[in-house]
C-alpha cells in the first residue's frame, strides 16, 4: 500500500494505524460480525466507543468534573450560530476577536441571532498577526469572548490565550485542537470540526463547562440546545457513530504517542523545519506571517511569482505530495502538518522546497 503525503488543510491526513485499525474491524468487529457503523448506537458494544471517546478526549486534555464532552453534528458552521443561540442573553451582546475568515463567519451568525461587537482585529495587518492583549477594548457585560485559536486559511495561531477576566472565554479550535498540552479548563466552550486534527468529517466536538449550560437560554429547539446533548450524553439521537469510531481510534493513537507533550514536540520540530526553510532562502520563499503568531497547524509561504508557485504544487504533486496550494481566498501556498502527518512527510517536503529553490532561484 502506498500513501500519498497529504498536506489537505481539511478533511486532513490520519494516522495510519486509526486507519488499519479500522480496516480490520470493519467485516468483524468486537466479535459481532459487523461493523460499527451497522450496530445500534444504543448497543453495550457501541457504548465502550461513545464513552470512550468522550473519556480519552477528556483525559488527554486534563478537563476538571465540571467539563463535559459532546459529540455534535453540523460542523464548526454550525457552532457559530449555536453558541450565540444559547449563551447570548435577550437584549445581550458577545465580543469577538477578528483573525480572518472563520472569525469573521462565527461574528455574522452571532450578529443574526443577537449582536456581537468586535474586542481585537488585525485586519488592518491583513490578518498576519494575532492581536496583542493590550490591543483589546473588552466588553466586562459580554456573554463571552469568542476567538479562533488556529487560523487555517492565513497561518495563524494563538500562543497564549487572552485574559478576559470575568467574561467566559469561548475557542473555535477546529484545525488545532489537542496539538499540545493546554489549561483547557479556562474555556467555557471549545469547538472543533473533527476533520483537521481528530478525525474524519460528520462529528463535531464541544467541550462546554457543565455549569454555563445552566445559563443558556431556555426554549430552544431540542437539537440546538446544548442542554440536549448534556443531558443525554450525546445520545439524543443517533449521533455519527462511524465518526465517533474514528476519532476514538486517532485518541487512541494520540494516546500511544505519548500525550500532548509528545505530540507537541513533533509539530514543533516539523513547523521549525519548514520556516527554517524558508529563513535559509530569504530571496525565494517568504512567509507572511508575523514570527510570533506562526501556525504549527498550517504553514503559509509565497514564492517569487504565481507562476513558480502553481509550478511548485504541480511538481510537489508529480513527487506524490497533494494539497499544497494556499486557499483560493489567499494563494500562495499552504502545508498543513497535522498531528497525524509523521515527521517524516515534512522532510520530504522540506528537502524538496530545499531542491525547488536551488533549480529556480
Ligand atoms: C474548517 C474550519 C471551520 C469550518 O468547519 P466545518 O466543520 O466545515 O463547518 C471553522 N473554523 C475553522 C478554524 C476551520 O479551520
Amino acid at each position: 500500500m502506498t500513501r500519498t503525503w497529504n498536506f489537505y488543510a481539511g478533511p486532513a491526513t490520519l494516522p495510519r494505524p486509526a486507519l488499519e485499525r479500522a480496516k480490520a474491524e470493519i467485516p468483524d468487529w468486537e466479535s459481532t460480525g459487523m461493523s460499527v457503523m451497522e450496530t445500534s448506537h444504543r448497543s453495550p458494544e457501541y457504548d465502550v466507543v461513545h464513552h470512550g471517546a468522550m473519556d480519552l478526549m477528556a483525559e488527554l486534555l486534563g478537563l476538571d468534573d465540571d467539563h463535559q464532552v459532546l459529540f455534535l453534528q453540523g460542523g464548526a458552521s454550525m457552532q457559530f450560530a449555536m453558541l450565540p443561540m444559547n449563551f447570548i442573553p435577550k437584549g445581550g451582546s458577545a465580543d469577538y476577536v477578528n483573525t480572518g475568515t472563520w472569525s469573521q463567519k462565527a461574528f455574522k451568525e452571532a450578529n443574526i441571532i443577537a449582536s456581537a461587537r468586535w474586542a481585537a482585529s488585525s485586519e488592518e495587518d491583513g490578518f498576519t498577526r494575532i492581536p496583542k492583549q493590550d490591543e483589546y477594548n473588552l466588553d466586562p457585560d459580554a456573554a463571552y469572548v469568542h476567538i479562533t485559536s488556529n487560523n487555517t486559511i492565513k497561518g495563524t495561531q494563538f500562543h497564549d490565550f487572552p485574559d478576559t477576566g470575568a467574561v467566559p472565554l469561548v475557542a473555535d479550535m477546529s484545525s488545532d485542537i489537542l496539538w499540545r498540552p493546554i489549561d483547557a479548563n479556562r474555556f467555557h466552550l471549545i469547538y472543533a470540526g473533527a476533520q483537521k486534527n481528530i478525525g474524519p468529517s460528520g462529528v463535531t466536538i464541544v467541550i462546554i463547562k457543565k455549569s454555563w449550560i445552566e445559563q443558556a437560554n431556555e426554549g430552544l429547539p431540542t437539537m440546538l440546545s446544548y442542554a440536549t446533548y448534556s443531558a443525554k450524553e450525546s445520545l439524543y439521537n443517533t449521533p455519527p457513530t462511524f465518526a465517533i469510531y474514528m476519532v476514538r481510534n486517532v485518541l487512541e493513537w494520540v494516546k500511544a504517542q505519548g500525550g500532548l507533550a509528545a505530540v507537541e514536540r513533533q509539530n514543533r520540530a516539523k513547523g521549525d523545519r519548514l520556516y527554517g526553510v524558508m529563513a535559509a532562502n530569504p530571496g525565494f520563499y517568504s512567509c507572511p506571517v508575523d514570527e510570533d503568531s506562526r501556525s504549527y497547524m498550517n504553514v503559509v509561504f509565497r514564492l517569487p511569482s504565481e507562476n513558480l508557485e502553481a509550478q511548485f504544487v504541480a511538481e510537489a504533486k508529480a513527487a506524490g505530495m497533494v494539497g499544497l496550494k494556499g486557499h483560493r481566498s489567499v494563494g500562495g501556498c499552504r502545508a498543513s502538518i497535522y498531528n497525524a502527518m509523521p515527521i517524516e512527510g515534512v522532510e520530504v517536503l522540506a528537502g524538496f522546497m530545499e531542491e525547488f529553490a536551488r533549480r529556480n532561484g
